[in-house]
């Protein structure tokens, strides 16, 4: 690709990903641009890495288990920690709501692919869920790699068209007066989502807190319950 096309797809992109506004509110799509173009040096690097796996050199196994690592293990506990400090810390939810990559990088995250942040809260009245719908634009300095669902064009596009159904495949029904907020994620904006605090949890310390939340409920696909995953009856 020449330097003129790929400067008149970086501002076009530039300018269609400044609005923090839910790209559906039940419904009504809206168009954006998504995912940033491969830079000639990650394409290099994918050729690279392809060929060292098909050469025997780089084992196909640990690469996976290197990035299962990152996927459950270390980048969703960054937005776990994060959402438990705004439920103990008022004054820094505040911040997280308003300017997301300031709060962000107080405890230490940002970077790349989680540049533009922008934290949106759930309540008793609203639910917000995220989703790319054109790729798999995802906040990764705060949840790590995007799942296999999330970047599947049923959840994609279903997340829009009826986003309650989606929920309820996950196993969350919400009530019909709770209004359901779908954001669209893209390579300018990303959303992470502040799941509600659970009620039964008022005595837990922040590094508790943090031991409940899911990458699903930052994601919006799931609700935090006041006992953690593995001691459910
Ligand atoms: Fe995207």
């Amino acid at each position: 690709m020449d330097e003129t096309r790929r400067a008149f797809l970086r501002v076009a992109m530039a300018a269609a990903g400044t609005a923090a506004a839910p790209v559906a509110s039940e419904a009504q799509p809206q168009r954006a641009e998504h995912q940033a173009l491969p830079s000639d040096i990650t394409l290099r690097v994918k050729s690279l890495e392809s060929l060292l796996v098909e050469k025997g050199l780089v084992d196909r196994k640990a690469l996976d288990a290197l990035i299962d690592t990152y996927e459950h293990k270390i980048g969703p506990r960054n937005g776990a920690r994060v959402v438990a400090r705004a439920w103990v810390d008022a004054a820094y939810k505040r911040r997280l709501l308003t300017d997301a990559d300031a709060a962000l990088a107080e405890l230490g995250y940002g970077g790349m692919q989680g540049e533009h942040m922008v934290a949106v809260e759930n309540s008793s009245s609203v639910h917000n869920l995220v989703v790319c719908t054109l790729c798999s634009c995802y906040p990764w300095p705060v949840l790590g790699l995007p799942p296999v669902w999330y970047k599947s064009a049923p959840y994609r596009s279903r997340s829009v068209i009826d986003p309650r159904g989606v929920l309820r495949g996950f196993g969350l029904e919400l009530p019909q007066e709770v209004e359901v907020r779908v954001w669209d994620s893209t390579a300018e904006l990303r959303y992470m989502v502040v799941p509600q605090r659970p009620l039964g949890a008022e005595t837990l310390s922040e590094e508790q807190l943090a031991a409940l939340v899911t990458r699903d409920s930052i994601i919006g696909v799931g609700v935090i319950s006041a006992t953690p995953a593995g001691t459910r009856p």
